[in-house]
């Protein structure tokens, strides 16, 4: 039996690994997509202490998972489909069938992009529609594209993106942007970023490749056709939470309700990072998150068992 599965291997799943394997306990990381989370999508990661000079997320991560396997996290590519209550322990069931029995579990599964949901969009993924400018940005050198969404990703984003192309617009549904001032200053002063406010993107359109929106002024109604070549779309996430709806308390958005401990409604289920309710979603934040599920993992096992 293990003493503690990790149900995703982000910031916070594999800072709980390290705490929890330092502390000795059998740690298991359950990762069905790439380690690493959202972050390794960032370029720049510029507010994580101890970094003056900014670190790419990717090699963030790296450290992260080094010392994760320092101290002997083992780690499964399988998805998790379902956690159940069994008297003694946790089961939790994976993908592929099998079933994994632990003491504990810390959810730290994260968030996803979410979808724009407009005609095109699907059909031009991967053909001009992307939501990861680190990775497609290069195809980009020298042309035009679009970023939707007014928050921190999005500006941050459109920023790196005016390092190749020669022109950024920002197409943000409000008059007012909702990511941090610093950022919002950066964008403001960057001479290859052109601001469209109270626009919606009503279409993405294109031939083989995208070459073109369809945008609608949300208060005049225009509709205006905008010639870019590829588009980045930014508009927020989704808790990644449906696997334990139906046994772990949600809020109205879907993030999983914690205490101080990190723990949710069912003792010895914790929860850590951008999947719970939190003021502040953040490499340091889920980072602290997942040390102090650890923490309290630790602690009800040396209770119960
Ligand atoms: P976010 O803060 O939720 O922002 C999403 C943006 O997309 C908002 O501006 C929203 O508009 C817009 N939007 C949502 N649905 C839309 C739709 N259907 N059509 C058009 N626009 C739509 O999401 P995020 O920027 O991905 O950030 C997620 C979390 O990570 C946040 O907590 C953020 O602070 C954090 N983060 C931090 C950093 C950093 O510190 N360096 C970097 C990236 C992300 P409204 O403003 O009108 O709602």
């Amino acid at each position: 039996m293990h003493d503690v599965v990790i149900i995703g291997g982000g910031p916070a799943g594999l800072t709980a690994g390290v705490y929890a394997a330092r502390g000795g306990l059998k740690t298991l990381i359950c990762e069905e997509k790439i380690i690493g989370g959202q972050i390794v999508l960032s370029y720049e990661v510029e507010n994580y202490p101890g970094f003056p000079q900014g670190i790419s997320g990717m090699e963030l991560i790296e450290n992260f998972t080094k010392q994760a396997e320092k101290f002997g996290v083992e780690t499964s590519y399988e998805g998790v489909k379902s956690i159940e209550e069994d008297r003694e322990c946790k089961s939790v069931y994976l993908t592929n069938g099998s079933c994994i029995k632990t003491k504990t579990v810390i959810i730290a599964a994260g968030a996803s992009a979410n979808k724009l949901g407009c005609p095109g969009e699907k059909k031009f993924t991967g053909k001009g529609v992307s939501y990861c400018a680190t990775c497609d940005g290069a195809f980009f050198r020298n042309k035009t594209v679009a970023v939707i969404g007014g928050g921190d990703s999005a500006i941050e984003e459109a920023l790196y993106l005016t390092n190749l192309a020669k022109k950024v617009y920002i197409i943000h549904r409000r008059d007012r942007l909702r990511a941090i001032k610093i950022l919002q200053d950066r964008a403001m002063e960057n001479k290859k970023i052109e601001f469209i406010f109270n626009s919606v993107v009503k279409e993405i359109q294109g031939d083989k490749l995208v070459n073109g929106l369809l945008l609608e002024n949300r208060k005049t109604k225009e509709l205006n056709r905008l010639d870019i070549d590829g588009v980045f779309i930014y508009v927020g996430v989704t808790p990644n939470t449906a696997f334990v709806a139906d046994m772990i308390k949600l809020d109205e958005n879907g993030y999983i309700i914690t205490d101080d401990k990190m723990e949710t409604n069912i003792e010895g289920i914790y929860a850590a990072g951008d999947i719970r309710v939190t003021p502040l979603r953040q490499v340091i934040t889920a980072a602290a998150d997942g040390a102090i599920a650890a923490s309290s993992a630790q602690k009800y096992i040396e209770s119960k068992f």
